[in-house]
C-alpha cells in the first residue's frame, strides 16, 4: 500500500508519499498559486513517485469536510484570491483517480502530532499554527473535533486593547480577530517588516498577549492536556516563553495544575511541534492511512465516484 499526504495550506503546499505512515519517503513544498496550477504540480509530483492508492488530504478553510455533503471536498468562503468555493477534492480525484480522505490542514497537524509527535498518550490537546494566517485543531476525548462546521481557532474574538495597538486588523471579514491581530501578515502590516526582521521587544510581547488570550480562552474550553504550537511566528524564540508567562498570569492561579501554575511544568504544557514542517503532511498521510484501515474493516473511505 502506498500513501500519499498532501498538507494543502492557503500559503503552500507540502507533498509527501508513504509505504508506512509516519515515514514519508519523499517530501516536496511548493507556494499555493492559483487552484488548477496547484492541483496540477501536486498532481505531477505524485505521478513521478509512482502510483499512490489512497490519499490523505489536509486543506486550509474554510472546507467543506462533512462527506455525505454535496459540497463536500470545497473550500468554501476563503478570502484567498481565487480559491473560493474551489472542488479541492473534485480536482484532485480528477487528477490522481484515488479515494480521498479529507480534513482540516490544521486537524491533520494535530493527527500526527498525536500519532507521532508531541501529543502521543494524550486523548485531549490543541494544535495551533500561527503563520502568515491562525488555525488551530483539536483532539478532545480521543476524537479529532468537528462538529457543525470545523474549528476555526484563528478567528476566535479577543480583548483588542485600542490605546496599546490601535491597529485595525487584517481580516477581511472580523478586521480583530485572533488572525487579524496576531498572524504573521497582521505582523507585517502593523511594524512594516515581517516579523523575523523584528527585534523590538514590544513587538514579541503584544502578539505573546494576544497568543495567551486566545490560549486561555482555549484552555477554560477544551481543557487541554497539552498546547502545541506550530507555524513560522512561533519561531521566534522569544514567544513561547512570554506566552507562557501571560497564560499563567492571566488565569490568576484558578486552574489549579502544575502545567498553569509552574513555570517549569508549563515548558513541557506548551511546546512546539516535535514534527516540526512536517506534522501537517506526515498527518495527511495518517488521515490516508488511516482511512484505508477503516475501509478495510468496514466501508469508512469512500472516493467520489466519476469526480
Ligand atoms: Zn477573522
Amino acid at each position: 500500500m502506498r500513501y500519499g499526504g498532501i498538507e494543502a495550506g492557503g500559503t503552500k503546499w507540502v507533498c509527501a508519499v508513504a509505504e508506512q505512515p509516519g515515514q514519508p519517503l519523499e517530501i516536496v513544498r511548493f507556494p499555493t498559486t492559483a487552484p488548477a496550477e496547484t492541483v496540477a504540480r501536486a498532481a505531477r509530483f505524485f505521478t513521478e513517485q509512482g502510483p499512490i492508492d489512497v490519499l490523505g488530504v489536509g486543506a486550509f478553510g474554510p472546507v467543506d469536510i462533512h462527506r455525505d455533503s454535496p459540497t463536500w471536498g470545497t473550500i468554501t468562503t476563503t478570502p484567498k484570491p481565487g480559491w473560493g468555493d474551489t472542488d479541492l477534492t473534485g480536482a484532485l480525484t480528477s487528477a490522481l483517480g484515488v479515494p480521498i480522505a479529507l480534513d482540516t490542514d490544521v486537524n491533520a497537524a494535530a493527527l500526527g502530532e498525536w500519532r507521532w509527535g508531541a501529543a502521543t498518550g494524550l486523548d485531549t490537546f490543541f494544535y495551533i499554527t500561527v503563520g502568515t494566517g491562525i488555525g488551530g485543531g483539536a483532539v478532545t476525548g480521543g476524537r479529532i473535533l468537528h462538529g457543525l462546521l470545523h474549528p476555526e481557532f484563528g478567528h476566535m474574538r479577543i480583548p483588542h486593547d485600542r490605546a496599546r495597538d490601535p491597529f485595525d486588523g487584517i481580516c477581511p471579514y472580523h478586521g480583530d480577530c485572533l488572525e487579524g491581530l496576531a498572524s504573521g501578515e497582521s505582523i507585517r502590516r502593523r511594524w512594516g517588516r515581517p516579523g523575523p526582521e523584528l527585534s523590538d521587544p514590544a513587538v514579541w510581547e503584544l502578539e505573546a498577549e494576544y497568543l495567551a488570550l486566545a490560549l486561555v480562552n482555549v484552555i477554560c474550553m477544551l481543557s487541554p492536556q497539552r498546547i502545541i504550537i506550530g507555524g513560522g511566528v512561533a519561531k521566534q524564540s522569544a514567544l513561547l516563553p512570554l506566552a507562557r508567562r501571560r497564560v499563567r498570569e492571566l488565569l490568576a492561579g484558578y486552574l489549579r495544575a502544575p502545567e498553569l501554575t509552574d513555570p517549569d511544568a508549563a515548558e513541557g504544557y506548551i511546546v512546539v511541534p516535535r514534527l516540526g514542517d512536517r506534522a501537517g503532511v506526515i498527518g495527511a498521510i495518517q488521515l490516508a492511512y488511516e482511512a484505508q484501515e477503516a475501509a478495510a474493516s468496514s466501508s469508512g473511505l469512500s472516493g467520489r465516484a466519476g469526480g
